[in-house]
């Protein structure tokens, strides 16, 4: 297969079109923004951290039964995927309380939550992806009822495997953000997982190992991502 066109760059990522249209190529790259682009930055090696770690869970997920967009490593920093269409839904799931959700309901983060929280935000840079519901989200033709029904039970399972995997790392699997795609009408796993896209605390200390220190400017970014490298066993 051969690498075309740029046919998308955004915050973190440019995407290629493939001589083959059912696939195309993902770079990831090192920028790095928050609260909706208003915060930029540069994080020295995130681009390859993503690639590597997005590339491995999508593995491990596909072991479990997990449909995804994952086909082939290139390089440190470029993967072929599946070319889906992205049903325009953020998928969170949370497991403890912790970001918008703590500000929103006025919680301390890290408190315990009797049920994980699975919450759709609408894709809409213009609107600052703006949290829905599913009768919202159905009323208004951006998901189906389906398709609402498989993200929502798949996106409980990737919970179920990622908490059990990270807990195994000495990592707290805090909440995290999922995307999901239609690839010949077949609902698959999407996007990324990453410390870009998920709340990762170790275990013990509770020290943050994800984007967090970035948005927080808190330090020890790029030790963040290098650590997590670490305990997945990729670095
Ligand atoms: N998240 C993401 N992209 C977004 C918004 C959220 O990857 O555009 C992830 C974020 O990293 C966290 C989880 O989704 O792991 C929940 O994020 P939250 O709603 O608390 O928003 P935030 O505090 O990140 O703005």
């Amino acid at each position: 297969m051969e690498k075309k066109e740029l046919i998308y760059e955004g915050k973190a990522k440019k995407v290629y079109a493939m001589d083959d249209p059912d696939y195309c190529m993902v770079e990831y790259k090192d920028d790095a923004t928050a609260f909706n682009g208003l915060k930029k930055g540069t994080i020295r090696g995130k681009g390859v951290v993503n690639n590597k770690m997005s590339n491995f869970m999508f593995k491990l997920l596909a072991e479990k039964g997990i449909e995804t967009h994952f086909v082939k490593e290139i390089s440190d920093r470029e993967t072929i995927v599946k070319k889906v269409s992205i049903v325009p839904l953020e998928v969170i799931i949370r497991n403890k309380a912790a970001g918008s959700l703590a500000k929103k309901l006025g919680l301390e983060e890290g408190m315990e939550l009797k049920c994980p929280i699975l919450e759709f935000s609408y894709k809409n840079d213009e609107l600052g992806d703006p949290m829905i519901n599913n009768s919202q989200a159905i009323a208004c033709g951006i998901a189906t009822q389906e398709e609402i029904d498989v993200i929502s039970d798949m996106a409980y399972k990737v919970n179920d495997y990622m908490k059990e995997f990270f807990a195994g790392v000495g990592v707290e699997l805090i909440d995290f953000k999922l995307e999901f795609g239609k690839f010949h009408d077949k609902i698959i796993l999407a996007d990324e997982i990453s410390p870009d896209t998920c709340r990762f605390w170790d275990i013990k200390t509770h020290e943050k190992l994800d984007k967090d220190r970035f948005r927080r400017d808190m330090g020890g970014v790029e030790e963040a991502y290098a650590e997590m490298m670490k305990r997945i066993g990729l670095a």
